[in-house]
């Protein structure tokens, strides 16, 4: 098992479109073990291949673990070739993301949702979510689709955020 480095905002890769997974074999097991790993070595409650530099229809979530307390369980779900098939309601939360540290905002979304996906064993599943984990769903979802969550702010605000970023990455490099 290894942890994935993560690709940060503006990497051109983020924007990318990720692929249908068509191979469920070794391979897969191994990207998904890793993204796992990768997830629970950083403060976050989601992650999707197109920010490890995989660009496949994946993402890993789980929104309950509490790394601080040694009792807290995990309940990780691996998600492969999601469709978001139903969705209802508005909620608006505050999102952060791996790919753009230090950086927070609300985010509008739908408060429910229906997932179809396969697991890696490639069985069909279906997840009724609400909450946080609809929240997450619907970020890691975009990722795939090469959308980060400043994309789903207002015109302005978004141009502001999107030059303060940049010129923060390009003192850094
Ligand atoms: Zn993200």
């Amino acid at each position: 098992m290894s942890v994935f480095t993560i690709l940060c905002y503006p990497d051109p890769f983020l924007k990318k479109t990720a692929k249908p997974v068509i191979t469920f074999d070794k391979e897969l097991k191994q990207i998904t073990n890793d993204m796992v790993e990768t997830l629970y070595a950083n403060p976050a409650i989601g992650l999707a291949a197109i920010q490890v530099g995989i660009d496949k229809r994946i993402f890993v979530m789980d929104v309950g673990y509490d790394r601080e307390d040694p009792e807290s369980k995990k309940e990780t779900y691996v998600i492969i070739n999601p469709e978001i098939v139903e969705s209802e309601g508005d909620s608006i939360n505050e999102e952060g993301c791996l790919s753009i540290p230090e950086y927070r905002s609300e985010v509008k979304r739908s408060e429910r949702l229906v997932l179809k996906y396969q697991d890696v064993n490639q069985n069909n599943q279906e997840l009724k979510a609400d909450g946080i984990l609809a929240i997450c769903i619907q970020h890691e979802f975009d990722h795939l689709n090469g959308k980060l969550f400043i994309d789903r702010l207002p015109p302005l605000k978004r141009k502001m955020i999107q030059t303060k970023l940049k010129k923060l990455a390009s003192r850094e490099s």
